[in-house]
């Protein structure tokens, strides 16, 4: 995405305190994560509400090439719309609309597939608005913990396993299956339309520079590619033919296969060159996995080491 710089009040404050650290490649930063990108109109377009082919009444407002925010979703019912997920600090505005578009009912319930910024940074003023937050009990933890969310968006309904949400006689059900991406991801399945949400547990498709969405080992916030595959096996237990990922195109259930074994072989691939005896310096260098397209920088690489051999 290009990001044409939005020079108002706060934005301008930013860069003059921090700095720029825009790249051309528009990287969001933890210095700029609070700033409106101005979106060309090709880019609009592709942020458009629209409905789940075969899905009655589930709507998905898509992200753009995983930098304009998740996917968030929106469950019509005569008793009100649940949401999943709301992009970031300054998106509460844009899903109003966004939602308006499809219904004039109220928002009850807003689940959180994770914390982070670009999935719950406008938690605070759905808050505000009196609207139920619900997200597993460790993404509380790691929003009060992450400079990049405002405290004030931290969810006060928190589950453990599994939750589950009952509006216009539909239910909703949170699972947690295990770490991953970070400590709190969760699953939210809609058994009667066969469809899950992901959040950033399955990424898929390109970014604006044409490499490929790959998994980001959250580390800081209780992330485990050690873990990852066993949490999404948990997630294919469930019955669903339609997959809405954190970032990226709607999915079927046969994608969401290659991703876990995609990721099981990356895991598998470092886990030999350790068992060879290739030390933590080496380890990027001779890893190949070329095949997968998931380019991956040599940090990335060294934290799974350390993970593994810990
Ligand atoms: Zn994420």
């Amino acid at each position: 995405m290009k990001i044409g710089m939005n020079i108002g009040g706060f934005a301008l404050l930013s860069l003059l305190l921090f700095g720029s650290s825009l790249s051309a490649q528009g990287v969001i930063t933890k210095s700029n994560f609070r700033i409106e990108p101005t979106m060309t109109a090709e880019e609009m377009a592709q942020v458009q509400v629209r409905p789940v082919p075969g899905k009655e009444n589930l709507y998905v407002v898509p992200g753009s090439g995983g930098i304009s925010g998740g996917n968030v979703i929106f469950l019509v019912t005569d008793e009100g719309v649940l949401v999943v997920d709301n992009k970031f600090f300054y998106s509460y505005s844009e899903i109003m609309k966004q939602l308006r578009k499809v219904t004039d009912k109220d928002i009850r319930y807003m689940l959180n597939t994770h914390h982070h910024y670009d999935h719950a940074g406008s938690n605070g003023d759905f808050l505000a608005d009196g609207i139920p937050i619900l997200a597993h009990r460790n993404v509380r933890t790691n929003v009060l913990g992450d400079e990049r969310n405002a405290p004030e968006g931290a969810p006060r309904i928190l589950y453990d396993t599994r939750a589950t949400v009952v509006l216009g006689e539909q239910e909703v059900s949170a699972y947690y299956f295990g770490r991953g991406h970070t400590s709190g991801d969760s699953i939210i399945h809609f058994p009667a339309l066969r469809t899950v949400h992901t959040g950033d547990l399955v990424l898929w498709g390109p970014r604006p520079d044409g490499s490929i969405l790959s998994p980001f080992f959250d580390y800081d916030n209780g992330g485990s590619a050690a873990e990852w595959t066993a949490t999404l096996d948990g997630l294919l237990t469930l019955d669903f033919d339609t997959a809405i990922p954190g970032h990226g195109p709607i999915l079927r259930k046969a994608d969401i296969r290659i991703f876990r074994n995609k990721l099981d072989t990356y895991m598998t691939r470092i886990k030999v060159l350790i068992d060879k005896g290739v030390g933590r310096d080496r380890i990027a260098a001779e890893l190949d996995i070329a095949d997968l397209d998931w380019p991956k920088p040599p940090g990335r690489i060294e934290s799974v080491y350390d993970e593994l051999t810990q």
